[in-house]
């Protein structure tokens, strides 16, 4: 079912998008070679806890961190270890959360430490860009195929493939809320967009396969043929003025 929000509710979820917006930010901060991703979920836990808020993740399903922190050929949720030290010339993916006042606000960025290769670079820009042209079509009247194929088209012409196993929600009081926000599809299928709803969009893009695997750990997911991958998050509002992004740092 899907929760539709107040615009009292929006700009509460505009709050906790705020604090997870900056957590990100200090988290990007921290993204240097030596640092081990066990620091940066450290860095992420203490900012969103000063402002008062909860990390979203920490123990959601079991998830042991604060952040997933997913290196290179790691798609989505990394678990941060003292053991993963980052180099410079890695991609680095950050997915944070924060809960505040009742609401979460849920985004992701993938960094680059240093200098990166050309086509690591590209592989950022283009999936930067499909998480814009898929939030261009969160667009009440539009349905949510219109959405994942706006995505998909951008970064397949870039010859990149679109990861189908994991896939952007609802958000609100809860993390996790209907409907699924997949970064593929086609234009007029699907739940149809209504003001109100609040949805996180979040493409994972692939430099190769779009096939991904889980490690044993239950959680780390990596990609099939261990090229690398791009994951970039916002949480946005339909409303009836068009969509408003509501993990903006200020
Ligand atoms: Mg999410």
């Amino acid at each position: 079912m899907v929760i539709l929000k107040t615009s009292r509710e929006i700009a509460a979820m505009r709050e906790a998008g705020r604090i997870s917006s900056r957590a990100l930010q200090e988290a990007g901060k921290a993204v240097e070679p030596g640092v081990s991703t066990l620091e940066i979920d450290t860095v992420v836990r203490r900012y969103i806890e000063k402002q008062g808020a909860e990390p979203s993740f920490l123990g959601y399903g079991g998830f042991p961190a604060s952040a997933c922190i997913s290196v290179n050929n790691v798609v989505i949720h990394g678990i941060p270890s003292a053991k993963i030290i980052i180099k410079q010339g890695d991609i680095v993916s950050i997915d944070v959360g924060a809960r505040f006042n009742g609401y979460h606000g849920d985004n992701a960025y993938t960094f680059a430490c240093g200098d990166v290769s050309r086509e690591a670079q590209t592989l950022l820009d283009a999936t930067k860009q499909s998480l814009y042209e898929g939030i261009k079509n969160a667009v009440a009247g539009n349905r949510i195929g219109n959405i994942g194929n706006a995505v998909q088209r951008y970064v397949e012409a870039r010859s990149y493939s679109v990861v189908r196993d994991f896939v952007g929600h609802g958000v609100g009081a809860k993390l996790h809320e209907d409907p699924s926000v997949p970064n593929y599809g086609t234009p007029g299928r699907g739940v149809r967009l209504l003001p109100g709803m609040t949805i996180a969009i979040e493409p994972m893009i692939n430099q190769g396969t779009h096939r991904v695997r889980v490690l044993d750990d239950g959680w780390t997911t990596v990609t099939a043929d261990g090229k690398l991958s791009a994951h970039f998050e916002h949480t946005v509002a339909v409303t009836k003025d068009g969509p408003v992004i509501l993990t903006l740092p200020d």
